[in-house]
């Protein structure tokens, strides 16, 4: 269907434990979306506070967004609409527009619903459309779909927007975002509980001082953190297959050769 190639689907296995230091901004997110989200009844009681319809997370790249996001699917029980920008946009408007409306018609479907839009800066600007008045019909189109959430008490779709380049989201959108969350790079105490969080459930040898590569890795992104794990365990992967191919006899791998040490780090 029309709807489908624009969703990514996605499972939903990411929860506030494998998310490391950000305990504070997941308390805020509860309070603020979380809440409000489950006792919907309890916001009916008054016009004056309303649950936010949308929420931006901003911030570098790599540090969390996606996975916040998909975090509060799960703990609100919401499935999760991932947005393709790049399959909204059609040179023809009437397509645009047909699409939008697969998108809202699906999340009223499978409600609770939280449409996810990555790049959300990047989402309804023109660049493929030479006619900018058609680019912002196709804005003002999209965001009277999302408007016609608020408007409909029983609703219970909320939109994530996420951007490195908060400065390029258009103002319109930014409105229908009240609830804006700022993921920043993580600190020295952030990067160690997320290195630990990366290797939970990895060997690792005692040579590897963490403290010490969180030191060594200010600046870095959970994302690079993640990565350079990962190139630590190719190295050591790569170490066992040379040694069982040179290994001829019977003769058993102690089993400290399968832990990840500091020289795979310091190598990776
Ligand atoms: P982008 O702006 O590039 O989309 P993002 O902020 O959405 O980035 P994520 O996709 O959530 O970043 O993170 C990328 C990967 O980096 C995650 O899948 C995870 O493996 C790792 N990662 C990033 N931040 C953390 C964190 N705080 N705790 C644990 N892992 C993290």
């Amino acid at each position: 269907s029309m709807a489908s190639n624009l969703v990514i689907p996605s499972s939903m296995k990411t929860e506030w434990k494998d998310i490391g230091g950000l305990q504070e901004i997941i308390e805020e997110i509860k309070e603020a979306v979380i809440d409000p989200f489950k006792h919907k009844e309890l916001f009916a009681s008054t016009r004056l506070v309303e649950p936010p319809k949308g929420v931006l997370l901003y911030g570098p790249p790599g540090c969390g967004k996606t996975m916040i996001a998909k975090a509060i699917a799960k703990a609100t029980g919401a499935r999760f609409l991932s947005l393709n920008v790049s399959s909204l946009v059609d040179k023809w408007y009437g397509e645009s527009q047909k699409k939008a409306e697969a998108i809202f018609t699906l999340a009223r479907k499978l409600q609770p619903t939280i449409i996810f839009i990555d790049e959300i800066d990047s989402f309804l600007r023109q660049r493929s459309f030479d006619d900018h008045e058609a680019s912002s019909m196709i804005k003002t189109q999209f965001m009277s779909f999302w408007d016609g959430l608020t408007t409909d008490d029983r609703c219970q779709i909320v939109v994530i927007g996420a951007t490195n380049r908060p400065k390029d989201v258009d103002p319109a959108i930014l409105r229908r975002m009240p609830s804006k969350f700022y993921i920043g790079l993580p600190n020295l105490e952030q990067r160690k509980e997320i290195l630990k969080l990366v290797l939970q459930n990895e060997s690792v040898h005692h040579s590897v001082n963490l403290d010490e590569i969180a030191v060594l890795t200010e600046g870095w992104s959970g994302s690079d953190l993640r990565e350079l794990c990962r190139a630590a365990a190719v190295l050591r992967v790569r170490k066992l297959i040379k040694l069982s191919e040179e290994i001829t006899s019977t003769s058993s791998i102690p089993t400290s050769l399968g832990e990840l040490d500091a020289e795979d780090f310091k190598k990776a």
